[in-house]
């Protein structure tokens, strides 16, 4: 009978719905530009043109090789049979007892090898870390926002992401203004994320505003988590400051890992070091069931876990990290010479992680504006797609046309949360020829469009 009714609707066979909602409350909070607009690029080059891939923040797929003695580290490691076990839930004890002398000769805050738990992979660290989290419980995130930890704090309180503002015109700094005013007046805020470095902007937190974020939990007793997985990416004039060094007895997590740095994203290896949990009962237990949400899931891989010691305390490991330093402060001034002389547009020089944030000027970007195509395939696809935007999605608009007419993929900053126009790109480029050709090409691509 119901199915005859169904019919009738004319939605064909199976277009009804369950009998009971099986959609998440947050079903609409998961979004993660980053790699749905692939699927629109694939698109694109099954009808023969070769895109330039700018959105993804993957060194390897770019083209970076892994040092020999990395990988031979990895090959003994292979040898030997306890690598194919499970590790314990925490990870690798003689790995966790690594980090935990590391953190003390940096001169952070104490940190136990217990209070060190690996994940598979930072992404997977995040989404424990908020969906354990009391659902009435926020976390203040900066804006622009990295979507992995945006996405994750909404669908865990089923509402949008709280943030604070990164001004692109005062370096991407955060407004501790905006931010405190947001904590002051929502009795729900119960932490604040920072990125430092910084994704999307490469902004890294100096100092004396990582003291002023902790002097603000520490005034509301709030919880601080502080995403690290760039740390060791930094070549700006600012010096990166871990916050397990600026603590002062907050309760914080730090999130780090191997995906940026050796670079080994494949690994799926990351890691939450918990300080001051002794300070703090509710946070103590919050802690604990993320430790026992991991246990039912077992443990983290074990190959990265087995090899970190080795790879980190190698003395060729602090020349390989200076190499590439080296190389991304290079490219982020050839970077910021061909694009900071176009009008319309701002781009602030990252000091860390491997991205280049470029944001349009309010009133140099409206919706009817275009790149030639000279395609016509090409650019019927490119029309189609954008007559499916919303009103205001301006920055999508260009990242459209950018992949038709100059044939580069970049991830429009509104996929980050933010009411800024404007777009992502890499410094993954090492080819240098090449890297100077995308800029130029990208710095054209950007001319013809706002003058049209
Ligand atoms: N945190 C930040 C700021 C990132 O940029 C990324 C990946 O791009 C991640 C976490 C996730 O890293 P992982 O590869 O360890 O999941």
């Amino acid at each position: 009978m119901a199915r005859a009714q169904f019919a009738n609707k004319g939605h064909g066979r199976y277009a009804k719905t369950m009998r009971g909602n099986i959609v998440h409350a947050s079903a609409g909070e998961l979004s993660y530009e980053i790699r749905e607009i692939v699927d629109f690029g694939l698109e694109l080059e099954r009808e023969g043109i070769k895109l330039v891939w700018e959105n993804i923040g993957d060194p390897v797929a770019k083209g970076e090789t892994i040092p020999d003695w990395i990988k031979e580290i990895i090959m003994e490691a292979i040898k030997e049979n306890s690598t194919f076990a499970y590790s314990p839930t925490k990870g690798l004890l003689e790995t966790r007892k690594f980090l935990s002398t590391l953190r003390t000769k940096e001169g952070g805050e104490k940190l136990e090898a217990d209070d060190i738990l690996f994940f598979n992979g930072l992404g997977d660290a995040v989404s424990k870390v908020y969906t354990y989290l009391n659902k009435n419980a926020r976390v203040l995130g900066p804006s622009p926002a990295y979507p992995t930890h945006s996405s994750a704090e909404a669908a865990h309180a089923e509402s949008h992401h709280l943030t604070y503002q990164l001004n692109p015109y005062r370096n991407w700094l955060p407004d501790i203004e905006d931010l405190r005013n947001k904590i002051r007046y929502n009795e729900a805020i119960s932490g604040i994320l920072i990125i430092n470095p910084d994704n999307p902007t490469g902004m890294i937190y100096p100092e004396r505003v990582l003291k002023e974020i902790v002097s603000i939990a520490k005034e509301f007793d709030l919880f601080l988590i502080s995403d690290e997985i760039y740390s060791n990416i930094y070549y700006g004039p600012e010096k990166f400051v871990s916050l397990s060094q600026v603590l002062d007895g907050v309760p914080a997590i730090v999130m780090k890992g191997l995906s940026k740095e050796i670079p080994w994203p494949g690994a799926r290896c990351g890691w939450i070091e918990v300080y001051n949990k002794d300070k703090d009962e509710s946070f103590a237990r919050y802690i604990k069931t993320i430790n026992d949400a991991k246990m039912l899931e077992v443990c983290a891989t074990t190959l990265p876990q087995k090899v970190l010691p080795k790879i980190f305390s190698d003395p060729r490991y602090e020349e390989h990290l200076k190499n590439r330093r080296d190389a991304y402060k290079e490219r982020a001034e050839t970077a910021c010479k061909i694009l900071g002389e176009i009008k319309g547009i701002s781009v602030v020089k990252p000091s860390g992680a491997f991205y280049l944030t470029v944001v349009f000027d309010q009133d140099a970007i409206s919706g009817d504006k275009t790149i030639p195509i000279k395609s016509e395939k090409i650019k019927s696809l490119i029309e189609k797609k954008v007559a499916t935007l919303k009103e205001g999605e301006l920055d999508k608009r260009f990242v459209y046309y950018l992949m038709g007419g100059a044939h580069i993929c970049v991830v429009p900053l509104s996929g980050f949360n933010t009411n800024l126009y404007g777009f992502r790109m890499t410094l993954l480029e090492e080819n240098k020829e090449k890297f100077e050709k995308i800029l130029k090409d990208l710095g054209e691509a950007i001319e013809k469009y706002l003058s049209s």
